[in-house]
């Protein structure tokens, strides 16, 4: 039997130690401090938690389960279902825990656990060194990294996951632990995959790359040419050398018709990018080319503001292994039958230095080539929904056939949980048994939405 809430006797205790950075609905801040990327009406928390540092963290988590709140964390704001509230939670707001340090000598960086990845570019940029990132600079690190991490340097680098050393967690119970590989070391293999399930994470260590440009930007086709596009995407991908990530997909065309683009991002010999990205300037005539060196950071500005903050989203996702005919047809369809003229798709590229890690290294479950398609239908706030959703799902229907199981972790939708279990493939055994180990009581229902563990027999490792 579950207790009823006690948001009273919740807030009593975190307002003697947080005063007036524990809100309330009723305090001014609050709409402020419940507002997330994705605009669309979501969860009303009873309480936010500005928190400052990881004992406070601790404080929060034994505060919610005493007093039987739902509790979520909130970091960047940028999962799309809004999960980082929950209805009549308390929710912890990590943003205040964003400092980033360096480490010169080890190249190792610790950054804090509500940093987005534009603090940590701006604190490895003096020193030319990089940790892979998604390509949205305003999303938070540890959300990102949790469940994977893919972005324009995953061919070369790995997954944001594959560069974490190690992390600082608060567990269900209030207790704070290092999860690295010499201590807590199934946390650290689950956290890497698992998500928000294990614990919230008050800072994460990185190991830095050396990176002083890539070769990137933006190549846009008009829709009419996007058969030849991506049929030459198709096997640009299949052949990619590591150096060479490439995002793909539909945006919004000035026109209001949507257009094909093409992402190159290439961090090797400059010869080599410039002959790949004429390969793909040649696969049609582009509208922009705008490809040039330029510092990692710069290269994600391209990205700023692509997908504005207070609209209305909803995301859909499929795992392709490759872009064949049959795919190039679903997603042209998609283009040109799509509900608004904010609606995109991308397409995010794994191989490379990601698709060489073993598969029971981390929790992550997908090491093989393939490409992530997102499907991302946006509306104004006010329109009906309803064809926006249907859009969606139609493409991600169009698209199932020809997928993989199961679908990235971060992006699925909550009540897709029969997905999420299979997109952890082989490892979802043993992360149930380090979910139920680190988190018995489900206190940490986060993103991914987990499905209820089944009780598979096994004895929870201690
Ligand atoms: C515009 C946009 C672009 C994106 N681009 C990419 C991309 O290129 N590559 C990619 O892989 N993904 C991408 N994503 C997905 C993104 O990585 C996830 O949505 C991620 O969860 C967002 O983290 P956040 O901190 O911004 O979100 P929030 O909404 O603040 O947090 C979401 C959840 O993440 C978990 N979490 C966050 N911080 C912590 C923490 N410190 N400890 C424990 N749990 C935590 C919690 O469960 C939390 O509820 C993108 C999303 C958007 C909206």
């Amino acid at each position: 039997m579950t207790s009823a809430p006690d948001v009273p006797r919740a807030a009593d205790l975190l307002r003697e130690a947080l005063g007036d950075r524990l809100l309330t609905p009723t305090d001014a801040g609050f709409p402020d401090a419940v507002r997330l990327w994705n605009g669309a009406p979501g969860a009303t928390p009873a309480l936010v938690a500005r928190v400052r540092d990881a004992d406070e963290v601790a404080l929060a988590v034994r505060v919610a389960r005493r007093c039987h709140l739902p509790l979520s964390a909130r970091a960047g704001g940028h999962d799309w279902a809004g999960r980082a509230l929950r209805e009549g939670g308390l929710v912890v707001d990590l943003t205040a825990l964003r400092r980033v340090d360096l480490d010169p000598g080890t190249g190792v960086v610790t950054v804090g656990g509500g940093a987005t990845a534009a603090d940590v570019l701006a604190t490895l940029r003096p020193y030319d060194r990089v940790v892979p990132t998604g390509v949205v600079r305003a999303v938070g690190m540890a959300g990102l990294t949790l469940a994977g991490g893919y972005g324009p340097l995953c061919g070369r680098f790995g997954l944001a996951l594959d560069n974490l050393l190690g992390a600082e967690v608060v567990l269900a119970d209030g207790r704070r632990v290092t999860a690295d590989p010499h201590h807590e070391r199934e946390l650290y293999w689950a956290l890497r995959g698992g998500g928000g399930n294990l614990g919230m994470v008050t800072a994460l260590r990185y190991r830095t790359h050396r990176l002083t440009t890539v070769l990137a930007g933006m190549l846009l086709f008009p829709l009419a040419q996007a058969g030849a596009v991506l049929r030459g995407y198709g096997a640009v991908v299949r052949d990619a050398p590591d150096e060479l990530t490439v995002m793909a997909g539909f945006l919004p065309g000035p026109a209001g018709e949507p257009v094909v683009f093409l992402a190159p991002f290439h961090t090797g010999d400059p010869a080599a990018g410039a002959a790949a990205v004429d390969r793909l300037r040649a696969l049609g005539t582009p509208l922009v080319d705008q490809v040039a060196p330029l510092p990692y950071e710069d290269a994600l500005r391209l990205f700023d503001g692509g997908m504005a903050d207070g609209n209305h989203y909803l995301l859909r996702t499929r795992w392709l292994a490759r872009v064949d005919e049959p795919v190039v047809a679903a997603l042209t369809a998609a283009a040109g039958a799509v509900s608004s003229p904010w609606s995109a798709i991308a397409l995010h590229h794994f191989h490379g230095a990601a698709a060489r890690v073993g598969l029971a290294e981390t929790a992550f479950g997908l090491r093989a080539d393939h490409l992530l398609a997102e499907i991302i239908a946006v509306w104004t706030p006010g329109d009906d929904p309803a064809p926006h959703r249907a859009w969606a799902e139609h493409t991600s229907a169009a698209l199932a056939p020809h997928a993989l199981p199961g679908g990235y972790p971060n992006l699925l939708a909550p009540e897709e949980t029969d997905r999420v279990r299979l997109a952890y493939g082989p490892n979802w055994d043993r992360l149930c048994r380090a979910t139920r180990r680190y988190d018995p009581h489900r206190v940490f229902s986060a993103v991914p939405t987990l499905p209820p563990a089944p009780d598979d027999g096994h004895p929870v490792d201690r």
